[in-house]
C-alpha cells in the first residue's frame, strides 16, 4: 500500500533522512523505532506531505505522491496523529471529533468512534483541554478515525503517559489493526511498539539499520541492548 524508496529530506544543510526505504502492506501494523532525533517524525511528515523530500519516492496505492499536496493526501486517506496530540483545547470533545471529518469521512462516523472510546462519549460536551493526557491521546486518535483512514500514521502515541495508560492506548491500536486498519506507528517505547506490530524498522540517524518481523526484533540482541534496556 505504501512504498517508500530512497527517501531523502533535509533541514537546510542538515540531512534528516538519508535514503530511507520502507513498505507498509494493506492491513499491516508496522512499527518504526529508534532513538530521539533518528528521523522518525520527519519520515511521517514526509508521508503526510508537510515535509518536502529532496530525493527518492513515496507511492501510495500505486500512485506517486510527489505532486500531491498534504491536503490531497488527507483526501487519499493518509491521516496522521501528530506528536503531542494537538487537540483543540477550547473546543468540546465532540467538536474535535467532528473536525476530523472535515476533509474526508463523515460526521456520521461519530457514534462509531465514540463507541470505540467510551470515556470520550462520557465527556463529549466537555472542553478537550479538561481531559487527561491519555484521554487527549484517545481523542487525537478518534479524530483521525473520523476521516476513515486508509493509512493511519501514529507519532509517539505513548509519549508522556504512565505505563498503565501506554498499555491501554496500545491495546486500542492493536484493536484497530484487528479490524483491518493499516497503521504505521512511531514510538520510542520500542518494547510496546514491537509488542503489537507485525513488522518493524529500526532507524538510526536518518537511515534504516534493521528490519524484520517485530517478534524477531524483540529477540534480537542488538535491539535489546540499544532499545529494550538489556545489559
Ligand atoms: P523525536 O523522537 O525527538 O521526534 P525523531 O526520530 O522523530 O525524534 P526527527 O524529529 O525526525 O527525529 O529529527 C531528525 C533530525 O532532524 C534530528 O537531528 C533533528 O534535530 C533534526 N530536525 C528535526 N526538525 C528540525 C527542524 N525543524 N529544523 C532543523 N532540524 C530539525
Amino acid at each position: 500500500m505504501l512504498e517508500i524508496d530512497e527517501l531523502r529530506c533535509r533541514y537546510g544543510r542538515i540531512p534528516a533522512l538519508a535514503g530511507v526505504s520502507l513498505r507498509v502492506n494493506e492491513g499491516e501494523l508496522v512499527a518504526l523505532v529508534g532513538a530521539n532525533g533518528a528521523g522518525k517524525t520527519t519520515l511521517l511528515r514526509a508521508i503526510s506531505g508537510v515535509q518536502p523530500a529532496v530525493g527518492g519516492c513515496i507511492r501510495f496505492e500505486g500512485q506517486d505522491l510527489a505532486r500531491r499536496h498534504a491536503r490531497q493526501r488527507v483526501q487519499d486517506g493518509i491521516i496522521q496523529v501528530p506528536e503531542g496530540r494537538q487537540v483543540f483545547t477550547p473546543l468540546s470533545v465532540e467538536d474535535n471529533l467532528r473536525l476530523g471529518a472535515f476533509a474526508r469521512g463523515s460526521a456520521s462516523h461519530l457514534d462509531a468512534v465514540l463507541a470505540l472510546f467510551p470515556v470520550l462519549a462520557d465527556k463529549r460536551r466537555e472542553a478537550a483541554g479538561n481531559l487527561s493526557g491519555g484521554q487527549q491521546q484517545m481523542l487525537a486518535i478518534g479524530r483521525a478515525l473520523m476521516a476513515r483512514p486508509r493509512l493511519l500514521l501514529l507519532d509517539e502515541p505513548g509519549m508522556g503517559l504512565s505505563p498503565r495508560l501506554v498499555s491501554e492506548i496500545f491495546a486500542r491500536i492493536e484493536a484497530l489493526r484487528a479490524v483491518g486498519t493499516t497503521i504505521l506507528l512511531v514510538d520510542q517505547n520500542a518494547r510496546a511498539a514491537l509488542g503489537i506490530a507485525d513488522r518493524a524498522y529500526v532507524m538510526e540517524t536518518g537511515r534504516i539499520v534493521l528490519e524484520g518481523r517485530a517478534a524477531d526484533l524483540l529477540l534480537d540482541r542488538s535491539v535489546q541492548k540499544a532499545y529494550l534496556g538489556a545489559a
